[in-house]
């Protein structure tokens, strides 16, 4: 039956950022449909654990900082070592670095764009030869944004790396369809998240954002939860390098 696709049973899936925000509610989305998550973050995931064991699902917590490469063999070491195996990634770990183009420096560019594209693409990589080892397929989720679309005010290596991280998904999704790997991408809109909280305090740029959502909100992470469930589940088996936007209109204005 239809709605059957949609589970996630005896799957096993690895969610970047797993503390706060967006990834906190991708992890409480994917245990809800019976995944076990592996949370990867730099910091502690107890919310994101009480959050998804209060509901009898199976979390374990992967503490690594990816702002470089190093630590990607040990989180799918252990991954493995908690799951047996991997059937989903979710990139969702990012950060944004707000600055004048003029003014940006080499090293603020590096830090925004090792973690948001560099690393979204070898921990893919990594992931997509387990999976091909595996010989089940599996499934890949890259966090976009508006920014993948758009140029944004005062972000360039965010705008630069999140049009990277679209690009990415339709190339990798060609290459890896074949082994029954589906390399899609959700883009949020403006969500109420650490990510905007400067944002959401400067009145005016608040105000001129919110004008602009023809939903008349901002978004939530709940309000992610259905789409990162279709494109992590067999629901999406045929959908391959598709960024779906979620954000309340913004891109049909
Ligand atoms: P957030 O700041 O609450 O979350 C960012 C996450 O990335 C955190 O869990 C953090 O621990 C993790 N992270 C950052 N640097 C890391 C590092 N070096 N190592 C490991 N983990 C690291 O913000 P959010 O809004 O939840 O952002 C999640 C994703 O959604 C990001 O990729 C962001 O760009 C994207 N996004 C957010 C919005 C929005 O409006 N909030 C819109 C579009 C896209």
């Amino acid at each position: 039956m239809i709605l059957d696709l949609f589970k996630l049973e005896n799957k096993v899936a690895i969610v970047t950022g797993a503390n706060t925000g967006l990834g906190q509610g991708i992890c409480v989305a994917l245990a809800q449909a019976g995944a076990k998550v592996c949370g990867v973050a730099r910091r502690s995931c107890a919310e994101t654990k009480a959050l998804i064991e209060a509901n009898n699902g199976e979390f374990t917590e992967i503490i690594a900082d990816l702002s470089s490469t190093s630590p990607i063999n040990e989180i799918i070491a252990q991954a493995k070592n908690a799951y047996g195996k991997i059937d989903i990634l979710v990139n969702n770990a990012g950060i944004i670095s707000r600055e004048d183009a003029i003014n940006v420096t080499e090293e603020d560019w590096d830090r925004v764009i090792d973690i948001n594209e560099k690393v979204v693409f070898f921990l893919s990589q990594a992931v997509a030869k387990e999976f091909i080892a595996q010989g089940n397929g599996g499934k890949i989720v890259n966090i976009c944004s508006m920014l993948s679309y758009q140029g944004g005010i005062r972000v360039p290596a965010y705008t630069a790396s999140k049009s990277a991280v679209l690009g990415l998904t339709r190339a990798l999704a060609n290459e890896w369809a074949a082994h029954n790997i589906n390399v899609n991408g959700i883009a949020p809109g403006y969500m109420a998240t650490n990510n905007t909280t400067q944002l959401r305090q400067d009145n005016q740029r608040s105000e001129q954002i919110l004008e602009r959502i023809p939903a008349g909100r901002w978004g939530t992470p709940d309000d992610l939860m259905g789409a990162v469930i279709y494109l992590s589940s067999e629901a999406s088996n045929y959908v391959n390098g598709f960024t779906l936007a979620v954000d309340g209109g913004w891109l049909a204005r």
